[in-house]
């Protein structure tokens, strides 16, 4: 059995990738290994800073380790909010606030289009491996919807009517960004170890 870390905090994301990752590996998170502390996200990137998270958890724990960045990225706003998505507004890292200010930057663009970027960077004995998944979309006018969370109310994925805060976890799940970079990192680690 292949021990690795996933340096999140969050059990949802945690209990996902476990199911999806099968029985031959043992994935443990940040709680599961002892570490307590902040990990360093100094970096200008989402590449950079997943990167810098999982190499911070390989430098001081010795586990083989995967952590993940995203950023919502503008097209008329030249990218941003980007590697700053979870503090746009603000050092109070709050939602509302974030997609108010996206809104009122994006009030005279008729350009909307959107895409949401997730980077899992893993990293075990200098090697590191980056994994990327792209949803592209639209931002609409007024937020819709109370599923999910950060800008999922404001972001109509292509293809759909409904914005990600108006669909189930689960259809989220099956199309979103995240889904689409854990995919990779399950094929390449499968393909590693397994
Ligand atoms: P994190 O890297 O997963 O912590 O994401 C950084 C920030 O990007 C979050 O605080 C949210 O503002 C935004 N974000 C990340 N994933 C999503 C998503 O699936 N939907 C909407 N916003 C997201």
């Amino acid at each position: 059995m292949k021990a690795l870390c996933f340096a999140t905090n969050n059990n949802n994301k945690t209990e996902e990738i476990r199911a999806l990752l099968g029985s031959f590996f043992l994935l443990k998170n940040l709680k599961d290994i002892g570490c307590a502390e902040e990990l360093p996200e100094t970096q200008p990137t989402i590449e950079g800073n997943a990167h810098q998270k999982a190499q911070y958890v390989f430098d001081n724990y010795g586990i083989a380790c995967f952590a993940d960045d995203t950023g919502l990225e503008v097209e008329a706003l030249n990218g941003e909010p980007g590697v700053y998505s979870a503090r746009y507004a603000g050092s109070q890292r709050n939602d509302r606030d974030n997609m108010s200010l996206l809104l009122s930057r994006l009030e005279k663009s008729n350009n909307r289009k959107a895409r949401f970027k997730t980077v899992i960077s893993w990293v075990e004995n200098g090697r590191t491996e980056n994994f990327e998944g792209l949803v592209y979309g639209t931002i609409i006018d007024s937020p819709r919807g109370s599923n999910g969370f950060g800008y999922d109310p404001v972001f109509v994925p292509d293809g759909f009517d409904k914005t990600f805060a108006e669909m189930e976890l689960a259809e989220k799940n099956l199309i979103s960004h995240r889904a689409i970079a854990v995919k990779k990192l399950i094929n390449f680690l499968r393909g590693k170890y397994a």
